[in-house]
């Protein structure tokens, strides 16, 4: 399995509406492609999905990183792909979106060589899961209208982005809970709240009826004394996600006991780290959920097929193929209701994108 060549492609695709958060806003989704090619010509895909108002990270600095790790792969097998892959992480620092990509490619290739799904490399089977549904920053008609339509399709999950205007926030969720009767609710705080305000505010939801299943990121990312109080007293379960941006972060923060619930990002950890912050986790006693940055139907895919595999993620949300228009929003093992089905999934991660 001796690598051919490599290609670094800009991968755009227009969204259904903005995709706004506490700290910022996608409008287009901009990654980018890392597509390599076997000897036998065999191919296998990675995306990058640049999220710079989140990590920092930039397209120029990624597909940099992307073409100078290409040129040193040209010649390598690949058929030890967790040793060759270890090797090759430190190319990546600071640009975890590459590496991501890279070791997407490279499992793609390897896994379409085996003749095996890649949620194969993972586990024994593919477990079933159902994504949740984001509901981002904006009006309170806007995410009346965005609970009812998805609830009306089926989703039965829905995370709720919070952080911009506290008072229109409570307004917001219990919105989402009239629309979605009985669906789990999830709050994202991208960082904007302190430890105190966040205990008001869920204060102020449970007196009005909803208490959230689980609680994102709610203070700031190196806040590890109110992520810690938070999880000793908002009495549900306190999710890292910007705090835990490494394996080295994850020890951090569930040594300390900072949080019980980790949201783990191929972005920003790529697979094989990604691996090892799930095993750290259970044995830490922390729940997992499975995450995505603004990616396409490829990103998505691959991240379906890592948590199918491990089988261990409670928390599903790889929802962003609904917010993008076009072919990269096609994804071949979810329905229109969320739900992921990979268990007779072609080789690879089955997904071959477009790009002119
Ligand atoms: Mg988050």
């Amino acid at each position: 399995m001796i690598v051919k060549t490599f290609q670094v492609l800009p991968l755009r695709a227009p969204l259904v509406s903005p995709f706004r958060i506490a700290t910022g806003q996608h409008d287009e989704l901009d990654n980018v492609l890392f597509r390599i090619e076997l000897e036998d010509g065999m191919p296998g895909f990675g995306e990058a999905a640049v999220a710079s108002h989140i990590t920092g990270e930039t397209v120029a600095q990624t597909m940099a990183n992307l073409k100078e790790a290409g040129t040193a792969l040209i010649g390598e097998d690949i058929s030890d792909f967790r040793s060759l892959l270890y090797s090759f992480k430190e190319k990546f620092d600071g640009n975890h979106a590459a590496l991501a990509a890279f070791e997407m490619a490279v499992l793609d290739a390897f896994s379409r060589a085996m003749k095996v799904p890649l949620w194969r490399l993972f586990g024994e089977k593919a477990v079933k899961m159902s994504t949740d549904i984001t509901v981002v920053i904006g009006s309170l008609p806007e995410a009346g209208a965005a609970a009812k339509d998805f609830f009306h399709r089926g989703f039965r999950s829905f995370k709720i982005k919070v952080g911009r205007e506290p008072e229109l926030d409570i307004e917001r969720v219990l919105m989402v809970a009239r629309c979605a009767p009985k669906a789990a609710i999830i709050i994202d705080a991208n960082q904007a709240f302190t430890a105190t305000s966040m205990l008001k505010f869920l204060k102020e939801l449970k007196a009005k009826g909803v208490i959230p299943r689980l609680l994102e990121q709610p203070v700031k990312k190196d806040d590890w004394d109110g992520l810690a109080r938070l999880t000793r007293s908002a009495g549900i379960l306190v999710c890292a996600d910007e705090s835990v941006g490494s394996l080295k972060a994850a020890v951090f923060a569930l040594q300390r006991g900072a949080v019980n619930a980790v949201n783990i990002k191929l972005m920003k950890s790529g697979f094989l780290e990604g691996e090892e912050i799930v095993r750290l986790a259970r044995a830490k006693g922390a729940r997992l959920m499975i995450g995505a940055m603004m990616e396409s139907s490829l990103a998505i895919t691959a991240a379906a097929h890592f948590a199918a595999g491990l089988g261990v993620f409670e928390f599903i949300d790889l929802d962003t193929t609904f917010f993008i228009k076009g072919s990269l929003a096609r994804s071949p093992y979810l329905n229109a209701r969320g739900a992921f089905d990979l268990s007779k999934a072609r080789p690879g991660i089955g997904v071959q994108p477009h790009v002119r």
